[in-house]
């Protein structure tokens, strides 16, 4: 019987990892390699090899509702989106909380992860690990990888001609700590994901000039939506998803694509996605557009070439006397540590709902929040945790190995219809249908039809409110008692900290369009719901 789990890394996937195995009365040991948990979400001056690095600024890019653990509400005094430092302040509030810290062991790098000799009867783990340069071998019986995937940058030079000839001065984004540096310099940033989006927005106020380089364009989010309610609060609802994938793809583009542009127009701005109709990560930035609207940013094409100190882009246009250069371009997963080929295989190419090893003997081994969801990182790692460790006890089951497969190359159609074809594209999912896909396999997604006859405003608000996490409370395995209230103050814990003056607000007279059209479509579903179960007779 499997009881002790083994967890690589005390980050955000770590420590849910921990709490999850606890939950399920196994029996956690997790190894961190530094001196202190939070993993991404710790900013460090310096820039520590094999750990992910923050630039100080970093603020989230999904809102605190849509991003906390399924069980463990933010503070209600903490605003709707975070700085890196109050996430960290989180993570340590949820370790508090959970009685987790006890179970880590700091300073402790794995050193390697190899099957036991008697893997396929047992399914164990041999692990060697290193603290203060002391090796150390354990036996475990199941294993959780969460090192994150943002350690190791990705800099492709031998994409860029010239760069060698260059001479001025570069560096990767993870170098990038602020903008001090930078002052009445010329930067070129390259690359048009979040980093470089931040980064170019920040050294745009004391630059001289900022150039950003795209070769591909993207779409740019506000984290403000209408009434200055977050985003992700407003697009991440069921019933949002539902229309989406009931259209045909070509339509529900076009209206993403419609939605995109109602704040400003991405062609005027340079930003365009090259394929409108594929999807990518967006970048979430309130300021690039104003910026670029002022001039302080500018947009260009792909880099054609570098000379000693100007760069050239495709559309042969120059930028003379570069200073400096930012490159942008993201990250590459990187597990060290894991020896066996097979293993390698299996995540170069597909992971069982990016958690499970499909041709492993026996199921012990899971990776935790290696998947880019388009919304929150920790919520969906706690979900693939409560899985992973149900699966362990032995409560919950894999299918076959050609059920797996069949499952991957289907989700790889549907990935290669939806998104665009970038480095992350395996990894990206919607965020409400992969939590709902790891949720059918432990049986926490949410039960419409059966919440509609219990209790019709829940059903409402998990139906057309934002798609938050403890929605995966409310019914299952490890449901929460707290799930319901915490939504019904969801909206109440967004908006409060922002009223931080009082001020005399006329109440909202009547009912508008919006929950008049809401209460019918919940009529007419109550009705159905009424008469699938029951068989109401309608004459
Ligand atoms: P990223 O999202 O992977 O973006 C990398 C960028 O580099 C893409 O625009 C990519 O272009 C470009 N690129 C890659 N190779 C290139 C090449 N050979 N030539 C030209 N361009 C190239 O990386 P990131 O921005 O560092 O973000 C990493 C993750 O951290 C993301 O999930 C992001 O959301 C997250 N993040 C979050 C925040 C926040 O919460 N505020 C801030 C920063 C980052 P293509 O698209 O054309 O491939």
């Amino acid at each position: 019987m499997i009881k002790k789990v083994a967890i690589i890394g005390a980050g955000c996937s770590g420590l849910t990892a921990i709490k999850c195995c606890l939950d399920e009365g196994l029996e956690p040991v997790c190894f961190e390699k530094s001196s202190d948990i939070g993993g991404l979400w710790r900013f460090t001056e310096s820039v520590d090899e094999c750990r992910p690095s923050l630039y100080k600024s970093v603020v989230t890019n999904t809102s605190k509702e849509m991003m906390c653990y399924t069980d463990f509400p933010m503070p209600d005094d903490f605003p709707a989106y975070l700085h890196n430092s109050k996430v960290l302040e989180y993570l340590r509030l949820y370790a508090k909380r959970f009685n987790l810290l006890k179970y880590i062991q700091y300073q402790t790098e794995v050193c390697s992860v190899t099957k036991c000799s008697d893997f396929p009867s047992t399914g164990r783990w041999d692990i060697v690990t290193l603290t203060n340069g002391a090796q150390k071998n354990y036996i475990f019986d199941a294993l959780l990888i969460c090192n994150g995937h943002h350690s190791k940058h990705y800099l492709p030079l031998d994409s860029f001609p010239g760069i060698e000839k260059f001479k001025g001065h570069y560096i990767h984004s993870r170098f990038y700590k602020d903008s001090t540096y930078y002052q009445g310099k010329t930067v070129l940033v390259v690359g048009i994901g979040n980093s470089a989006g931040d980064i170019a927005v920040e050294i745009s106020t004391t630059a001289k000039q900022v150039y950003v380089s795209t070769r591909r364009g993207s779409w740019v989010l506000s984290r403000i939506s209408k009434g200055g309610l977050p985003i992700d609060m407003m697009l991440s609802t069921r019933f949002f998803t539902w229309i989406r994938n009931s259209l045909p793809s070509t339509f529900a583009a076009r209206l993403n694509e419609n939605m995109m542009n109602t704040w400003f127009d991405h062609a005027n701005y340079g930003l365009e996605p090259l394929d409108r109709a594929q999807l990518k990560e967006p970048m979430v930035n309130d300021f690039l557009p104003s910026c670029i609207l002022c001039g302080t940013v500018k947009i260009k094409p792909q880099i054609k070439a570098f000379t000693e100190s100007s760069v050239i882009f495709e559309d042969d246009t120059v930028v003379e006397n570069m200073d400096e250069v930012i490159f942008a371009t993201g990250y590459t997963p990187s597990f060290p540590f894991l020896k066996d080929p097979k293993i390698i295989d299996d995540i170069n190419g597909f992971l069982y709902k990016q958690v499970f090893p499909t041709h492993i003997e026996k199921p012990t081994l899971a990776f935790l929040g290696f998947v880019h969801p388009l919304g929150a990182i920790l919520p969906v790692a706690e979900l693939q945790a409560r899985w992973a460790t149900r699966i362990f006890k032995g409560i919950a089951h894999l299918p076959t190995v050609a059920r797996m497969e069949d499952y991957i190359k289907k989700s790889m159609e549907f990935k290669t219809k939806w998104f665009a074809a970038t480095r992350n594209q395996k990894l990206q999912s919607y965020f409400i249908d992969y939590m709902d896909e790891v949720a059918v396999e432990i049986d926490v997604r949410p039960n419409i039809m059966q919440l509609l006859l219990k209790d019709p405003l829940l059903a409402w608000t998990v139906c057309f409110g934002p798609s938050t996490p403890y929605q995966y409370r409310l019914n299952g395995p490890g449901m929460w008692s707290g799930a319901k209230k915490a939504i019904s103050s969801q909206w109440e814990r967004t908006v409060n900290p922002t009223r931080t003056r009082l001020v005399n607000k006329s109440p909202e007279s009547g009912l508008n369009l919006k929950t008049l059209l809401s209460l019918c479509v919940l009529l007419v579903a109550i009705l159905f719901g009424m008469y699938c179960i029951n068989g109401i007779s309608w004459s």
